[in-house]
């Protein structure tokens, strides 16, 4: 979940890897540091905090030299301390690490490294791959570049786990050493310049090529050329390049990057609704072709997962939404089997565990991806890309509502497929941008709702197809503020969660559009909530008395997840505002989780 970074150039690299570690640090924020070699010395800074303040107490950009390497700690093993925070170094503080995974053998590989002698300073896992590394370095006679090389590649194939690795040693200033294994790392190719980053926005500000690794490769930057190795074999491997404009990751006068992101859904639904149409189509034939289809993510993507099951039912396509996490413990797969993947930054560790299992059944794999060039974009059979452009807060918005409007194009073409007229589903994509708008203007009432609120427990309910915006207003809601929430179909309220509703425990209703079969019946749980002294917040197309309404434009069923959206991600935003939330990084959090 933490982003590393290293770099290896004609630059400050400081100023390469403070700047590229601020832009990863929605990746993992607990604490952070820097590792540079300048005139054969390993200078080393770290702490607990946030980027800037880490980087103006420990004076980051005081460090002179052109090599480095720079990681945001999201702590797995050990807690968050300046100790435990990377890089961390061999004995002799020659070799410096930051990692991003899990070593999963690292208990047994410590106690021998301990018994040869080696001296521990952390409690992480990662420590040990800077001792194995100067373990196997001992082996050879001479210590020199060769088998400094060699040494890591013999310390790799002793450790289990997932690992991005960016690795230096003092002695050889012009090596900068990467590896990956199910965690994410590319390189990024300047003039007479290189980079390593845990996703591209790493090294966005000087270079938009970029060569994604695979599992297994260890790539290494030497005399302003590289070569990439998997298992003892020289490989090469696609560079890209990037599109993503890196202003995209600046706040552009908005106070926070999730308000941003949330006034710029009608230009990425537009953006969506137009990418990728061949794949789109390719999936909506695997859609058909296979008879069990399931569609798999983790958190928001889940919910999208959800919104899937509900739109294919109208067609009468049974899919099923998965947690990612528990689908290997549930599904069938096999080869009659075609399993979607939805994850943000194509990283996500359930939902590339889960491609991967799909894989190995048999079955035919897709994935919904925004970040170009992810790994769920290269193990799948069929990527389709979203285009919501570059995601910086924590907490997905304008994701989300990509993720849904690829959802809702598939089901297009699945209709077109089985002969449905699918006109007036058709017809309505183009108007949706403009209503999302309609629900925006209403930002300045959405904050004093938000700032009125003085409940410390809230419940999010709807029905039929929106107990996806129910699920996602919770989690969004929760999310940021730290205020507990849940979100369940207004049905299941009865059976047991009512007991709680009273003066103190809020209740927000997603109220489905006028011509929805389940719009009379919510109406009538609103009224149970009312009947026990309970708040109401309703998210609505038409004004209901005795509540705090939020009115959003009546449309059609079907696409009204992706039009309310706005609605509740702006009630949380401005909750968490007036709670001084840290909005963007909330506490505990990362954007992309690559850890199991
Ligand atoms: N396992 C390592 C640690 O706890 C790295 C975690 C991460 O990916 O940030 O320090």
């Amino acid at each position: 979940m933490c982003g590393i970074i290293g770099y290896i150039g004609k630059r400050k690299a400081s100023e390469v890897l403070y700047r590229g570690l601020k832009r990863l640090e929605y990746r993992g924020y607990d604490s952070c540091g820097i590792g540079v070699v300048n005139n054969n010395k390993l200078i080393i800074k770290k702490d607990v905090g946030k980027v800037e303040e880490v980087a103006k107490k420990e004076g980051f950009l005081e460090i002179e030299g052109n090599i480095g390497i720079g990681h945001n700690r999201w702590a797995t093993h050990g807690k968050v301390s300046k100790e435990n925070a990377h890089p961390h170094t061999d004995c002799l503080d020659r070799i410096a690490i930051v990692h991003n995974g899990i070593i999963t053998n690292y208990k047994e590989l410590k106690e021998e490294l301990i018994k040869k002698g080696h001296k521990f300073k952390s409690e992480t896992d990662t420590e040990v791959i800077a001792h194995l590394i100067e373990e196997e370095l001992n082996k050879f006679d001479e210590y020199n570049e060769e088998n400094y090389i060699k040494a890591v590649k013999n310390a790799l194939k002793k450790i289990k786990g997932s690992y991005a690795l960016s690795i230096i040693n003092k002695d050889f200033p012009n090596l900068l050493i990467g590896a990956r294994y199910e965690s994410p790392l590319i390189l990024g190719i300047g003039e007479n310049e290189f980079f390593l980053g845990s996703d591209v926005t790493a090294f966005l500000d000087y270079t938009n090529r970029a060569v994604p690794l695979e599992d297994g490769d260890i790539v290494v930057v030497k005399n302003n050329s590289y070569y990439i190795e998997n298992n003892g074999k020289i490989v090469k491997r696609k560079e890209i390049e990037i599109k993503w404009n890196i202003e995209q990751a600046e706040k552009q006068g908005f106070p926070h990057f999730m308000l941003k992101e949330i006034f710029e859904q009608p230009e990425t639904i537009k953006v969506s609704a137009k990418i990728s149409s061949e794949e789109i189509k390719e999936v909506a034939k695997l859609i058909d072709k296979f008879n069990k289809v399931y569609f798999v993510g983790a958190g928001t993507s889940y919910h999208a997962c959800l919104y899937a099951e509900y739109l294919f039912s109208k067609l009468n396509k049974l899919v099923k939404a998965e947690d990612a996490s528990e689908f290997l413990n549930k599904s069938v797969v096999d080869n009659d089997t075609l399993v979607v993947g939805i994850t943000q930054s194509g990283e996500t560790y359930d939902t590339l565990k889960a491609l991967k299992y799909a894989k190995e059944k048999g079955a035919k794999t897709a994935a919904i991806v925004n970040v170009i060039g992810s790994t769920a974009t290269r193990i799948v059979d069929i990527p389709i890309l979203m285009g919501a452009g570059i995601e910086i807060a924590v907490c997905a918005t304008k994701t989300f509502t990509s993720q849904l409007m690829i959802i809702y194009r598939l089901f297009l073409e699945y209709g077109k497929i089985k002969d449905r007229n699918m006109n007036k589903y058709e017809q309505v994509i183009n108007k949706i941008p403009n209503y999302i708008k309609e629900v925006l203007n209403q930002s300045e009432h959405i904050k004093n709702i938000a700032e009125s609120l003085k409940a410390q427990n809230y419940i999010f309910i709807s029905k039929g197809i929106n107990l996806v915006s129910a699920l996602e207003g919770a989690l969004k809601f929760k999310e940021i503020t730290y205020l507990h929430a849940e979100g369940m179909s207004a049905g299941m309220l009865k059976h047991g969660t009512i007991s709680l509703i009273d003066e103190n425990f809020d209740t927000i209703a997603i109220v489905p559009p006028k011509d929805s079969k389940v719009f009379s019946s919510i109406l009538s749980n609103i009224e149970e909530v009312r009947a026990r002294n309970g708040r109401v917040i309703a998210v609505t197309p038409i004004k209901i008395n005795d509540c705090d309404n939020i009115t959003v434009p009546n449309v059609l069923e079907e696409i009204s997840p992706i039009v309310y959206a706005p609605a509740y991600q702006l009630l949380a935003y401005y909750k968490a505002v007036q709670l001084k939330r840290d909005v963007d990084k909330p506490r505990g959090l990362a954007k992309s989780v690559t850890v199991e």
